[in-house]
């Protein structure tokens, strides 16, 4: 509001002084000689101070001194050396306790002192910025008054669409995208129904998204994903955002029917890694002579020290050191389904913990028999290894029948847009699509 305000006020002040020229001139026309009076004007004119509000103040009431709390700052000794009493100081101080403790300033935090506009310039007013968004105000102009504000956040929609060609990072680097938007679509949106260490040339996307910015002018970073449309293999995946329960404040994804994106089980274990060896019963092995060595797992390729992750809800069965396995871990996450992790570094949990997806159990390392770092990802089935990405596994909480009349309204608009949203041609985004991306590695032992 204060924006629009100073806005309109900054307009009406050029206004002012379009038309006193306009005036001036015409005045003139008759002796052009004569031209002193209209720089006169002109410099009246935009000497009328402008409204200036920040803070809820109207900065043109006072001299403002702005500087960032130093070593050795304190509270007291801000104030003190922009003359304030001690005694004053004291009282402020305890006034503001309740809702500031003025002990809480930190090294490095920016401060704004709004003082009297004459000759003593005597504080009248603290202002502090713990963080970008909120800000603590003590007035002491009359009565101490003290309490903490948000800035106002906005929120500004944008589109984007993307080509990719070797991986989505590189496709959103190019664009001068956030790579903050792979993550979210790779982890939030798509790991349960998209591949993304699989992903082919020339698949496709569009994303409706929002930015968030502080008090308009401050840029933190891409908030959310609205919708997404991602083409791969020629497949199109849509991915609604919907509040399911707003008390809770529970959003998910879900496609063009409803569907729930997320799955009960995450498709890998480790992020951005390669599969260096899939689950494959007829596996022979050069060290072995050829001899079959079924494989029972899948094999994740990825550097020592990266987080392995339990890749649905569950309580760990086994965490131990045991023989070829190494450190690994069991978990069983219903009476049908359970997996465990192989060849870690470390361990992180315990056998009895509960573990929900996504949480970290334990590290890629090369513990028992193994080739290189790598993670042995194993699922059981009904106390059977089976091929994880053969299974039809179990959809995450489905929408519920009531929501989704609503839901599918409330797409209906988005999914317009995005249908709407083109993809920019570029001559090279269409080349050849390459096929496999994996390059299997039957070296590996586990
Ligand atoms: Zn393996």
């Amino acid at each position: 509001m204060d924006r629009e305000r100073k806005r309109s006020m900054g307009n009406k002040y050029s206004r002012g002084i379009v038309v006193l020229l306009v005036v001036i001139f015409s005045a003139c026309k008759e002796t052009p000689k004569n031209k002193v009076p209209l720089v006169k004007v002109e410099i009246a004119a935009v000497e009328e101070p402008e409204d200036v509000y920040e803070f809820g103040y109207n900065l043109n009431d006072f001299v403002v001194k702005r500087d960032t709390v130093r070593s050795g700052d304190s509270f007291g000794e801000i104030l003190e050396r922009n003359k304030v009493s001690y005694p004053e100081i004291f009282n402020i101080a305890e006034t503001a306790k309740a809702t500031f403790d003025i002990r809480r300033i930190q090294l490095g935090k920016p401060y704004t002192l709004l003082c009297s506009k004459d000759s003593l310039e005597t504080p009248k007013c603290f202002i502090y910025q713990p963080n970008l968004e909120e800000y603590v105000v003590i007035d002491f102009n009359d009565s101490i008054q003290a309490y903490t504000k948000k800035k106002p956040i906005t929120y500004v929609e944008k589109t984007a669409t993307g080509v990719i060609n070797s991986s989505i990072s590189e496709t959103l680097l190019d664009k001068g995208l956030s790579p903050r938007l792979a993550y979210k679509l790779a982890d939030e949106i798509y790991a349960w129904t998209i591949d993304f260490r699989r992903l082919q040339k020339g698949d496709r996307f569009k994303v409706i998204y929002t930015d968030k910015y502080i008090d308009d002018t401050i840029y933190t970073g891409i908030h959310d994903i609205k919708a997404a449309y991602f083409e791969h293999n020629k497949e199109p995946f849509y991915a609604f955002q919907f509040e399911t329960d707003a008390e809770k404040g529970i959003v998910d994804y879900f496609n063009e029917d409803a569907k729930n994106l997320r799955r009960a089980f995450l498709k890998a274990p480790v992020q951005f890694s390669r599969i260096s060896s899939r689950y494959n019963l007829k596996r022979r092995i050069a060290v072995y002579g050829f001899k079959v060595r079924p494989h029972k797992g899948t094999d994740f390729a990825a550097p020592i020290g990266t987080p392995i992750m339990a890749t649905s809800n569950g309580t760990v069965t086994k965490s131990e050191r045991r023989g070829g396995n190494g450190n690994y871990v069991k978990i069983r996450h219903n009476a049908t389904y359970e997996t465990q992790y192989l060849h870690m570094s470390k361990r992180n949990v315990k056998v009895g913990q509960f573990v929900k997806q996504g949480d970290v159990i334990g590290w890629v390392g090369m513990t028992g028999n193994t080739g290189g770092p790598h993670v042995c990802y194993r699922f059981w089935v009904n106390g059977k290894q089976v091929d994880p990405f053969k299974q039809k596994l179990p959809e995450a909480k489905p929408i519920s029948d009531s929501l989704k009349v609503e839901y599918l309204d409330f797409i209906k608009p988005i999914k317009a847009q995005l249908d709407g949203i083109q993809f920019e041609a570029k001559p090279e985004d269409f080349e050849e699509p390459q096929g496999e991306t994996i390059e299997p590695n039957e070296n590996l032992i586990s």
